[in-house]
């Protein structure tokens, strides 16, 4: 019998008191486990993880947290085997197992790799652009992030025991704040075994993770403002919590991932392709299927044009008479079972609400909820009347269960899809620009994600039911108006957004990157000779001056083959509202700038690897001469063995006034020992 103990500061409390509850394996149906206590030191729980845990990642930088994120990531897959092999007993397959295992695995190497490369190796993360608050640019505004000061309350659902632990902690621990999680109790003995692998590990500092095992009994009461509910499961419970009256009070940050009727929609451009068709059924079969349909994403509603609803029936029954249900350990199993026999009563529940307003077209709907092994078996329905049902677009039968329905255009096909009153994700198998252009403008208000797939890109797509750590996951409405991952947004959850304004030294100085108008200094050497730790924030070197000739343009011209006329016709080149006569080419002075700044000899930059926001402010014509003002302007460290530099750079006329402005990025090697020429 496994005992699923919680993770409480630093020692594991074994379940104990009047409050324990057996979990049952879910196919075979024999008690696997307990789990239950009569109550926590929710406080201290609290307190340890916001002094010991916050106050240990806080030192950390982004980068740091991201290794150690990746780090996780590296061991979590050598135990793969043993956590397969528990995750059996919640019903899952082991190709379930593997969306919840390996995809929670995958979304911490995603999370570390983005970390590492578009947060700063640094502390505070700069959130957008410098706003420019003063006419001489002594006064300027930009927006930071800043870890929050508290812990991460996580309280999860049963369906991915591991995946929905690992999709929160990523962005959590990158942003630099603690977590508690608190798993469903359906499956807790899987989240438990991975809680104590990582702690196990020593990866990660202690307070970092704690975990609940059973109740979270009065844990919101001593939340504070600077902690973060991050919730998944059920609308009912979302409810209860959201409303909690220290929530309300201290606007205590609640993000809500809550049940969904997501849809899919077969366009009509290609309702008679068979090829499109079936995409359009496997995806649905995939959808019913995977987890035994007890999936937040999985589709519930099947939107088809009138004349395609026999064919998508008769194509359904042919793919679900090959699912074979039965114990996930049996690989001949298609689809395993349901979390435990209470979650099959409550599908049985609302099928029957389902049935009241349609057809089951295939599968039987169970009179009552089995007493062993909890099998349910896929259900399809047929809704004649979508625009009068309520139920098809309300209940979330969580399991095999879905519904077909008609629609007759499609504006009535985006008011169905509406209908289900914010999903977290909404498919449409369709080939036209068009229909993906309405589906988007009319539909994705009420959508989380839309997910646009057809024979041009079955093969890469990545499914209608998974989401992916780059993407936005989490939907508006029903689906509780809450967002997850989406890449860096995900971090900033856990984060404060904070305006700063002052002068660009100061802004330089908090932020640890170059704010143009702060002052800067001459490096000794050629900045290009030094290597990555050596180059300092605001170093700087302006470069000679260099003239521009007609015969300079001319050559440029002919070389390039760009004879554009407005550097080689005197009279249009006049007639052109922006020019007072011909005029060098922009990428003419790139290059000349180049050659003005760049340090020939072998040395510590390795690569020019890019230019971003390059502006042209004013002509140069024939006469005028060009300079350069190159200032490191932000360091990131890629590799131990080099990091990227990105240079401000501003091109300046022989009357100072801005020519161009951008930024450069090169390689730099880190140390002397590698690649520094001098
Ligand atoms: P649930 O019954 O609402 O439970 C969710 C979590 O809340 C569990 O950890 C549960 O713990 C906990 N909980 C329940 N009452 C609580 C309370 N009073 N205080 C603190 N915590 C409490 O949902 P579920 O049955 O686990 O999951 C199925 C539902 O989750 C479905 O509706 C599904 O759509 C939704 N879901 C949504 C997403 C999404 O990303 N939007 C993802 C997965 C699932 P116990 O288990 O110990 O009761």
């Amino acid at each position: 019998m496994l005992q699923i103990a919680s993770l409480v500061k630093n020692d594991w409390v074994a379940p104990k008191g009047g409050n324990i509850s057996q979990l049952c394996d879910a196919a075979i149906g024999n008690v696997i486990a307990e789990i239950g206590h009569d109550g926590l030191p929710f406080d201290d729980m609290l307190t340890h993880a916001r002094t010991i845990g916050g106050n240990a990642l806080r030192q950390m930088g982004f980068h740091d947290r991201a290794k150690m994120i990746k780090a996780v990531a590296l061991m979590l897959s050598e135990h793969k085997e043993m956590l397969y092999q528990l995750s059996y007993h919640t019903g899952a397959t082991k190709a379930d197992s593997m969306i919840d295992i390996d995809g929670g695995i995958a979304t911490l190497f995603v999370f570390s790799s983005k970390g590492r490369k578009e947060m700063p190796d640094g502390q505070i993360y700069v959130d957008g652009n410098i706003e420019e608050l003063s006419r001489d640019g002594s006064f300027k505004g930009l927006h930071v992030a800043t870890p929050l000061l508290g812990a991460a309350v996580h309280i999860n659902a049963f369906n991915f025991p591991v995946w929905g632990m690992l999709e929160k902690l990523a962005p959590t621990w990158l942003a630099g704040v603690p977590a508690i999680v608190k798993p469903a109790s359906q499956g807790a003995y899987l989240t438990e075994a991975v809680v104590r692998l990582i702690m196990d590990s020593g990866l990660v500092p202690q307070g970092a993770l704690q975990m609940i095992a059973g109740s979270a009994g009065n844990i919101l009461d001593y939340l504070t403002p600077q902690d973060v509910v991050s919730f998944t499961g059920s609308f009912e419970t979302a409810q209860k919590l959201k409303s909690h009256p220290n929530i309300l009070a201290n606007s205590i940050r609640f993000v809500a991932e809550q049940d969904s009727l997501n849809a899919t929609l077969l366009g009509e451009d290609i309702a008679d392709n068979n090829d499109e068709l079936a995409v359009f059924t496997r995806e649905i079969t995939k959808e019913l299927t995977t987890k035994a349909g007890q999936k937040c994403t999985a589709i519930r509603r099947i939107l088809v044009p009138q004349q395609s609803v026999d064919a998508v029936i008769v194509a359904m029954r042919q793919k679900l008479d090959g699912i074979i249900v039965g114990d996930p350990r049996d690989e001949n199993t298609r689809m395993g079972a349901i979390i435990s026999l209470a979650q099959c009563a409550d599908i049985i529940v609302k099928a029957k609400q389902i049935s009241t307003e349609a057809e089951l077209v295939y599968g039987t709907l169970p009179t009552s909820a089995p007493e062993k092994q909890a099998f349910i078996h896929p259900m399809l329905f047929h809704c004649k009347n979508p625009d009068s049902a309520q139920w098809v677009h309300q209940v979330e039968a969580f399991g095999p269960v879905a519904t077909i329905m008609a629609y007759r255009d499609l504006d009535h096909a985006m008011a169905l899809l509406n209908k289900g009153e914010g999903s977290l994700v909404a498919s449409v198998v369709t080939q036209s620009g068009e229909i993906a252009r309405a589906v988007t403008y009319q539909s994705a208000p009420w959508h989380g994600r839309l997910y646009f797939n057809n024979t041009q890109s079955v093969k890469a797509s990545t499914g209608h039911g998974s989401p992916l750590p780059h993407m936005v996951h989490g939907g508006p409405g029903r689906a509780g108006g809450g967002e997850e991952m989406g890449g860096i947004r995900g971090v900033l959850h856990y984060m404060q957004r904070t305006a700063i304004q002052g002068h660009p030294n100061l802004l330089t100085a908090i932020t640890g990157r170059y704010v143009a108008g702060a002052d800067t200094h001459a490096s000794g050497n050629h900045p290009f000779t030094r290597n990555y730790h050596q180059l300092e924030i605001g170093e700087s070197i302006t470069t000679p001056q260099r003239s521009i000739s007609i015969n300079d343009i001319e050559t440029f011209a002919h070389f390039t083959g760009d004879l554009f006329y407005a550097h080689m016709d005197e009279e249009a080149a006049q007639a052109n509202p922006f020019f007072p006569s011909r005029v060098a080419h922009g990428y003419l002075l790139l290059s000349f700038a180049a050659g003005l700044f760049v340090e020939p000899n072998v040395g510590p930059v390795l690569a020019n690897t890019g230019l971003d926001e390059l502006r042209f402010f004013k002509p140069v014509v024939a006469g005028d001469a060009i300079y350069v003002i190159l200032t490191v302007k932000r360091k990131t460290r890629r590799t131990d063995e080099y990091g990227e530099i990105r240079w401000h750079v501003e091109i300046k006329n022989q009357l100072h006034e801005m020519v161009a402005q951008y930024e450069l990025l090169t390689m730099n090697a880190y140390d002397d020992n590698k690649g520094d020429a001098t």
